[in-house]
């Protein structure tokens, strides 16, 4: 069986080395259009912006192992449209045949509009290497950044700013930075680590555009050197919706990881899953990984349903915040010194943990073996790891 898989991220280079891994002996292509080999993502924010962590350490293996394994890179190579009918992906440099086909595409960031300036060479985004290869000269010390958005993008690239000298002011246009991800708590240990490192945050305010400086809704004007975007993600759905397979937030796969093609799959960022509330799509480094290894499976024929493990995480200055789980419809809070735990009908189902590894670690094993210990007994116990 020849196996191409499309994209070149973290969830395609887990899917080929799982499929050797499991026996596979037949073809296996990887198709990227960036020009490095798979890499990955998450220290782009963090130790690789800031200058401490190098690309030898960045890239996922080294060019001799996709040749050992006998896998195909086709970097720099651009997918232009799938042939479901005779089973070929159309690319700049030819088509490419395939008998199955792996869809991990990921997702691109948003950009705001050229009309609010979206478009202006000193407005950055923060997502692959050609980012970062633009955006890291610009940061000099003393020079002023707006970031926008004060999710993890926006508040990693805030962190690693002012350790390089920066004057920062970080504008979330929701009421509060970590809207989407966290509770109102976890959200408060962040900002006062952010502050304390003399990150200016402001919430409840939208931008109306950046020119020179970012203009904010109630018309004070941020003057600002560069700017960074860190305003969310939308998968990379247009090739498989163009073949014409089913889209809901993400290329929609079944529990197997299969698209309404049977002979193509998806993982990872572009892909969303049956979940016990629907479908669902995480956007993590975790997902992608566990992901594309129970695809591969399912692509040998496992027949495997994938259950996601989810954790997070964010380094901040000198912090780390560590997530277990996921917090989607939380209807009730515990804190800690150090850590939150999110419950859902009596059900412990997430733990953010700030600089408290033990809390995390216990949490995500209590939350995988679906156990709930009462929320008093969270919020009053001395050791706990009597919880376990
Ligand atoms: P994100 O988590 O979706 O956060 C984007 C934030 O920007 C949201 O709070 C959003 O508010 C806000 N926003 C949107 N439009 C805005 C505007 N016009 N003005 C001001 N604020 C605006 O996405 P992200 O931080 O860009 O990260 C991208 C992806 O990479 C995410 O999947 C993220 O989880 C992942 N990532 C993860 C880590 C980590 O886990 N440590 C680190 C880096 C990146 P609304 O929700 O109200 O739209």
């Amino acid at each position: 069986m020849n196996i191409v898989i499309l994209g070149a991220g973290q969830a395609a280079a887990s899917l080929a080395a799982r499929l050797r891994a499991l026996g596979h002996t037949g073809g296996v292509t990887v198709i990227g259009d960036e020009p490095a080999p798979p890499y990955q993502r998450p220290p782009l924010s963090k130790a690789y912006l800031l200058g401490e962590m190098g690309l030898d350490r960045l890239t996922l293996r080294a060019p001799d192992w996709w040749q050992e394994q006998g896998i195909t890179l086709r970097l720099g190579c651009r997918a232009t449209a799938i042939d479901r009918a005779r089973r070929e992906v159309q690319t700049d440099a030819g088509p490419l045949p395939y008998d199955a086909l792996a869809l991990t595409l990921g997702a691109a960031p948003r950009r705001l509009p050229a009309a609010m300036g979206g478009d202006l060479a000193h407005v950055h985004v923060v997502r692959d290497l050609a980012d970062i290869a633009g955006l890291r000269p610009a940061m000099g010390t003393g020079r002023r950044l707006v970031v926008i958005g004060g999710g993890y993008v926006g508040l990693e690239a805030a962190a690693v700013a002012r350790k390089l000298g920066l004057e920062v002011t970080l504008v979330e246009a929701a009421p509060r930075i970590l809207g989407r991800v966290a509770a109102p708590q976890t959200a408060d240990m962040i900002r006062a680590l952010q502050e304390r490192h003399g990150v200016r945050i402001i919430e409840g305010t939208a931008i109306t555009g950046i020119s020179d400086g970012v203009a904010l809704a109630d018309g004070r004007v941020l003057p600002a050197d560069l700017v960074i975007c860190g305003i969310g993600v939308s998968p990379r759905t247009a090739l498989a919706e163009a073949a014409g397979l089913q889209i809901d937030n993400g290329i929609a796969v079944d529990a197997q990881g299969r698209s309404s093609d049977p002979a193509i799959w998806a993982a990872g960022d572009c892909a969303s899953f049956p979940g016990p509330d629907g479908r669902m799509r995480l956007e993590s480094v975790g997902n992608a990984i566990d992901m594309a290894e129970t695809v591969a499976a399912n692509m040998l024929g496992a027949a495997t349903p994938y259950v996601p493990k989810p954790w997070f995480w964010s380094d901040q200055f000198d912090a780390k915040l560590q997530i277990a789980g996921l917090n989607a419809g939380y209807d009730r809070v515990v804190t800690r010194p150090g850590s939150v735990w999110y419950y859902r009908a009596g059900r412990l189902i997430a733990v953010d943990a700030l600089n408290d590894a033990r809390a995390y670690m216990i949490g995500k094993r209590l939350i995988e073996a679906g156990t709930s210990p009462l929320p008093e007994t969270v919020a009053s116990a001395t050791d706990l790891k009597a919880l376990l």
